[in-house]
């Protein structure tokens, strides 16, 4: 962690001068990005570090003796370790290379659940999830006879330590839930989560696509079992994700794929693996991706994630209470208390038509069911307009998103 001291301060406007992709207009105005959730945008370090690799040390990772080789894998394992800080875990050995949160997620649900999971086993998730933190389960449970068990969530979709109680029991086995949800950016008590699935014997999964970007992660504090982000939603680029696990889960799992650069020894009819992570990275990895993430995580700490989120929060929470001010505006979630989500809707536009309208104002926000369709069933509409906020936005973004979702109502009106 970067000391308090020498951290860089969080202005946007000076840190929007490290993002190339401000460095235009849309519409004829200066772009407003409220788009992060979906992807985050890339700084200059990021984009130079891979830009560097490929021109000077580019090679196969764990290999050839040459010296591109060594350096290519020095720069990985390198990577590997930054993210391994940036958790808080204990062993670079608990962090595995993925291509994003839902291949992460995907690897927990067959190479760990899939073979310990039987007829009557409880899988406990939340009805807020992203598809990504879904269908995996969904499908293990039918392969496998387990059930699934949601956890009812509050009113305006908080999930309370009052409901994983009553969701876990004895027949749980994986409890599994998002850190932060993509819709209503509320933030779910995964401490306690972790506590009950312990005291019953299940392990706890965190979908933290949406939580890494933002808050401080420390994966000893939470006592999490596995827990899956991806690079490109925090500066990183795309292709790269990670799956942080506890040493003694990796272990006792069998690789997921099968392959080149995972193996030990190989015969014609057998073959043994090599130690975690590198038994379930198998084939050719990301390695430009892990050093453009490695680059993203210093950016990161350089200003620190306890400023990060602080200002995350502020803005979103101020939205937030803008647009609940409007008349006609339907804001979901909790009032307070949100980290980088804002989902609503205004009066009975369609979520495109709105989000079209702030297109012509060079403000980019997703319209859709982002992905958690049986909440958009919940909450009886099809789609909904998300804002989603990061440490390049500032208040004027907020004004200007309010300004647009006005011109919205009177061009619909
Ligand atoms: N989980 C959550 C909460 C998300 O918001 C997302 C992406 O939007 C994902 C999982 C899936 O991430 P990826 O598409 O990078 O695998």
């Amino acid at each position: 962690m970067t000391d308090r001291t020498l951290r860089r301060p969080l202005v946007p406007k000076a840190l929007r001068a490290d993002f190339p992709i401000f460095d235009q207009t849309i519409a004829g105005r200066p772009l407003v990005y409220l788009d992060s959730a979906a992807t985050a945008q890339k700084p200059r370090a990021v984009l130079e570090a891979m830009t560097r690799f490929y021109e000077r040390d580019y090679a196969n990772v764990h290999r050839a003796v040459h010296t591109l080789a060594g350096r290519a894998t020095e720069a990985y394992e390198a990577a590997r370790e930054a993210v391994r800080r940036f958790l808080g875990a204990r062993s670079a050995a608990e962090i595995v290379f993925t291509r994003s949160t839902t291949g992460s997620l995907n690897l927990v649900a067959q190479a760990y659940a899939r073979p310990r999971l039987g007829p009557g086993d409880e899988i406990v998730l939340t009805p807020l999830e992203h598809h990504a933190n879904l269908l995996p389960w969904q499908r293990v449970a039918r392969e496998t006879g387990a059930r699934l068990v949601f956890i009812e969530p509050t009113d305006d979709l908080r999930i309370t330590e009052a409901a994983i109680d009553q969701a876990i029991s004895p027949r749980t086995k994986i409890v599994a839930l998002a850190h932060v949800s993509n819709v209503t950016g509320a933030v779910a008590p995964i401490a306690h989560a972790a506590r009950r699935a312990h005291a019953v014997g299940a392990v706890i999964v965190v979908d933290a696509a949406q939580s890494a970007p933002h808050l401080p992660l420390d994966v000893r504090a939470l006592d999490v079992d596995f827990l899956a982000f991806s690079g490109h939603k925090m500066l990183g680029p795309t292709g790269i994700g990670v799956l942080y696990a506890k040493e003694e889960h990796l272990r006792s799992m069998e690789p997921y794929e099968v392959g080149g650069e995972m193996i030990d020894r190989v015969t014609l009819f057998d073959a043994t693996w090599r130690e975690p992570p590198w038994k379930f990275e198998a084939g050719t990895p990301p390695i430009a991706e892990a050093i453009g993430l490695r680059a993203a995580i210093e950016y990161l700490e350089a200003i620190g994630m306890d400023a990060i989120e602080a200002h995350v929060v502020r803005l979103t929470n101020l939205a937030a209470e803008a647009l609940a001010n409007e008349p006609g505006v339907t804001v979901y979630g909790p009032r307070t208390d949100r980290h980088a989500v804002v989902a609503f809707n205004v009066g009975r536009i369609h979520a495109h038509d709105v989000s079209t309208v702030l297109d012509a104002e060079g403000i980019a926000v997703r319209a859709g069911h982002h992905c958690a369709q049986p909440l958009m069933t919940r909450l009886c509409v099809p789609a909904t307009v998300r804002a989603s906020f990061y440490l390049y936005n500032d208040e004027d973004d907020v004004e200007r998103l309010v300004v647009g979702v006005r011109r919205a109502k009177e061009f619909f009106g």
